[in-house]
């Protein structure tokens, strides 16, 4: 009998330990290799070739917008965790901006900045005069990328996994297919899943005709909190900050594997790919950034990444002048020898990606008055200063002091920037000629929002 007793323990143990086994619990996964993608298949989706066409009508579009995407945490940008070991070889294939900035420190100005090339208080999606802005909308005299695209006939497809760029907010505008879980968002924490809207956008992809062109739009969400992690993924990164910095890395890893299997899956094609974020993170580092975002305009959260990979872009090409989200639509549109008849507040940078001549801005803005904040921001070569405009203070720091830890003390330079910022801001406000466009928020629309943190 007691055998009988050892040998079902036994068995039973076995069981157990191979299914955590075959779930991913007792083994973490291999740092180095990117998760769920055959070395071979990333080869061949950022393959360099000269000879491969980047025009309108012979080139697709993934349009990738990654959500709370801190610079600093990123490998192609110096860090030296194992985070990103797909955007690093997208990275060193394809084209790197290293001085990029976000026009504002959160989703739905920023994104809206992003798609149109417009300044966030020209599209009105921020509000100077009151607290909040969760009930503005992007209206439809702004010309998306998406609606570009379509005039091109191409077939046009987003998916998004933040509430704040839903399709009642105005962003599904020129877009065919409109994806947002939004069944999948809840009050009490965030069901929304990368690998959905990764899987989503390929099969929109299968659907098209071998003679259709594709632009997909893909904002992702798996750094946003509460950050997407896997069991398997626990305990990857360990022994920063416990509470904000290792489950950030953990939840990026993951980021980087489903952008890894988004661009490998369509590899087929000839593809232009554009990586970029609409804010960074506080992640309390250093502790005066805060924890999260939209009340900062430190370089944790508006210096980001910006990446391009198509085969006929010069490999490994950084561009180092001063870039802005505003540039992304006017640029792209360059690259595929698109014209538009939009006004657009961006510069046509595609003269630098191609690697021929170094331009930029010599300066770079940036404005939030997210929740109680009201902050704008001018950056130059050397210099980041931020204006807080309900205490009337104007700090300024050394751009190289990322951290922003000391404040220098140039009164010079401070009253020029200053000057410089005033006269932009004035610029910004005489841009608005009507009145925002508001919705009245649902309920399920207002608990979607809480359930990401954005409501007071
Ligand atoms: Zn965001």
């Amino acid at each position: 009998m007691k055998n009988l007793w050892r040998a079902v323990f036994a068995l039973v143990s076995v069981t157990i330990v191979g299914s955590l086994w075959s779930v991913g619990v007792i083994l973490p996964p291999d740092p180095e290799s990117i998760a769920g993608v055959a070395p071979e298949a990333v080869g061949a989706a950022l393959r360099s070739d000269g000879a491969v066409p980047l025009a309108a009508g012979e080139t697709d579009v993934l349009f990738i917008i990654a959500c709370t995407l801190r610079r600093d945490r990123l490998e192609p940008y110096g860090h030296d965790r194992p985070t990103s070991p797909f955007l690093d070889r997208l990275s060193a294939s394809g084209v790197r901006f290293d001085n990029h900035y976000a026009q504002a420190p959160w989703t739905r100005p920023s994104v809206g900045s992003i798609i149109t090339g417009r300044w966030p208080r020209t599209l009105q999606l921020d509000n100077p005069g009151r607290k909040g802005a969760l009930s503005l909308v992007l209206g439809d005299e702004h010309a998306t990328l998406a609606e570009v695209f379509a005039a091109q006939g191409y077939r046009t497809f987003s998916a998004t996994g933040n509430p704040n760029i839903k399709e009642v907010f105005g962003f599904q505008q020129g877009v065919e297919q409109f994806v947002e879980p939004a069944g999948e968002w809840r009050a009490d924490g965030i069901e929304s899943d990368d690998e959905e809207l990764v899987d989503a956008t390929l099969d929109f992809a299968r659907t098209l005709r071998p003679d259709e062109r594709l632009f997909a739009r893909v904002v992702l969400t798996g750094v946003h909190l509460p950050r997407q992690i896997t069991w398997r993924d626990r305990g990857l990164f360990t022994g920063s900050q416990k509470k904000l910095v290792d489950p950030y890395d953990t939840a990026l890893r993951r980021l980087d594997a489903q952008i890894a299997r988004l661009v490998t899956g369509l590899s087929e094609r000839n593809l232009l790919v554009v990586v970029v974020a609409d804010h960074g993170e506080g992640l309390k580092l250093p502790t005066h950034h805060g924890a999260g975002h939209g009340n900062y305009l430190y370089a944790s959260a508006i210096h980001i990444p910006f990446l391009l990979h198509h085969p006929s872009l010069p490999a490994g090409h950084v561009v180092s002048g001063l870039s802005m989200n505003i540039d992304v639509h006017p640029t792209l549109l360059s690259l595929l020898q698109i014209r538009s008849e939009q006004p657009t507040d961006g510069a046509d940078l595609s003269v630098a990606v191609r690697g021929a001549v170094e331009t930029g801005h010599p300066r770079v803005f940036s404005e939030t008055f997210f929740m109680k904040s009201k902050k704008s921001a001018v950056l130059d070569e050397a210099h980041l200063l931020i204006r807080d405009n309900r205490e009337e203070t104007d700090t300024l720091y050394a751009r190289s002091d990322a951290g922003a830890h000391t404040p220098l003390p140039s009164a010079e330079v401070r009253s020029q920037l200053g000057a410089v910022l005033t006269a932009w801001e004035t610029e910004r406000a005489a841009s608005v000629t009507r009145a925002a466009q508001e919705i009245e928020l649902s309920d399920e629309t207002r608990q979607q929002l809480e359930a990401m943190g954005y409501m007071e």
